[in-house]
């Protein structure tokens, strides 16, 4: 077993740094098979570098729905993970815990965060900043849910607009970060450990299931959330605690899409250099100076036998509103874009089991839905609506 960060390619140990310094392969973590059993008997720390001291607010262990009108329409077996209810309501909050954590350990340098975002991970990372009680700058683009901004905003942390998209903040926090300011952004390259504590997600996937599933559908904006989940199912197999891999399905919005081109064209991921044409920010990273971790990703995902897939805005919106109205789950469109992905994907077949990761919460939009009344409430309307 390998304790450290490893390259793939070399097999070799390094500190926690985003890439290989000798081939510049993205570094990956496993833990001990000891360590990997506790983190499926639900320990989600167990499974995570040991040296780092941590700050934890209950996130991971979410809950596994099984979305019954979903399967029957679709015929599939379709579970969703609802990453919704973490701590500050996405999934961001497992790796948030685990860089903040390294920032307050003694064993680094690190003295604050600086983290670009398009709102889940500036809200995730300025709610452990504040617990741990660390600096915190947040950079987002300027045209930004106000939702998930104020929620950010609550925790006291220094707000900074930037002009342009997803990707000229986290070039600016590339060139912020430094031994003492650590990049919480939520890409490969930004800090290692984003991908590593999102291998959690494939252990509980087995403790609940006691199986694994044929696919797992991920909403992808460079993909560390795929490409950690998918680390973690390749650990069990290696140790030998599950006998396969699931094939992973990733969904991109239309607008944008440049690991989902990349895997169409079956070559290297390319930033996407054309406008930007969703509001499904979330998953829709342009990738520009960064392609390397949508390629990372776009390997994953050919690697476990998976598919990838685009989806315009009203089908993603439509499956929002779908969602809520058959399984009572409230996502935000980025997250429901991954039951979407599972209607729409040839890949999946009829008779396969599949988990939807719904990643984020639908409270952190604007207005998803405005209410319609239907008439005045008197007590003959709505025993008419409720009963006939
Ligand atoms: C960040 C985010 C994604 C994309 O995950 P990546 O691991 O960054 O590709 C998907 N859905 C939601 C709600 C997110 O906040
Ligand atoms: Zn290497």
């Amino acid at each position: 077993m390998k304790p450290l960060f490893y390259c793939p390619s070399c097999d070799e140990r390094h500190e926690p740094i985003p890439t290989c310094p000798d081939c510049e392969t993205f570094l990956r973590y496993s833990a001990e098979t000891d360590a990997v059993q506790r983190a499926i008997e639900g320990d989600f720390w167990a499974a995570l570098p040991k040296h780092i001291r941590t700050i934890s607010m209950g996130e991971a262990n979410t809950p596994l729905v099984r979305l019954e009108r979903t399967s029957e329409e679709l015929g599939i077996d379709i579970y969703g993970k609802l990453e919704s209810l973490n701590p500050t309501c996405s999934f961001k909050d497992r790796g948030s815990a685990l860089s903040v954590s390294s920032v307050v350990d003694p064993g680094t340098d690190y003295e604050a965060v600086v983290v670009a975002s398009t709102g889940n991970t500036a809200t995730s990372v300025a709610a452990y900043a504040a617990h741990a009680g660390v600096p915190c700058a947040v950079l987002v683009p300027a045209a930004t849910s106000t939702a998930k901004l104020s929620q950010a905003a609550a925790h006291g942390v220094r707000m900074f607009t930037v002009e342009g998209d997803f990707s000229e903040c986290f070039s600016r926090a590339q060139t912020i970060a430094d031994d003492h300011i650590l990049n919480a952004t939520a890409v490969y390259s930004a800090n290692p450990y984003i991908a590593c504590a999102d291998r959690t997600v494939a252990f509980e996937l087995l403790s609940d299931l006691s199986d694994i599933p044929d696919w797992v559908s991920v909403p992808v904006g460079a993909g560390p959330l795929l490409g950690g989940t998918y680390d973690g199912f390749t650990e069990l197999a290696d140790v030998g605690i599950a006998d396969k891999t699931p094939s992973m399905l990733c969904v991109q919005a239309r607008g944008c899409h440049p690991v989902v081109r990349g895997f169409d064209k079956g070559r290297a991921v390319s930033a996407w250099n054309e406008p930007i044409t969703t509001s499904v920010g979330a998953i829709a990273d342009p990738l520009r100076g960064y392609a390397a971790d949508g390629e990372r990703t776009r390997q994953t995902v050919v690697e476990s036998d998976g598919d990838a897939i685009a989806l315009e805005d009203d089908l993603v919106y439509e499956w929002t509103d779908r969602l809520a109205e058959w399984e009572g789950i409230y996502a935000e469109p980025a997250s429901a874009a991954s039951v979407a992905a599972l209607a729409e994907s040839e890949a999946v077949d009829t008779s396969e089991s599949a988990v939807a990761l719904v990643t984020g919460h639908g409270l952190k939009e604007d207005n998803l839905r405005e209410p319609e009344f239907e008439s005045k409430g008197t007590v003959e309307t709505v025993r008419t609506a409720l009963l006939n």
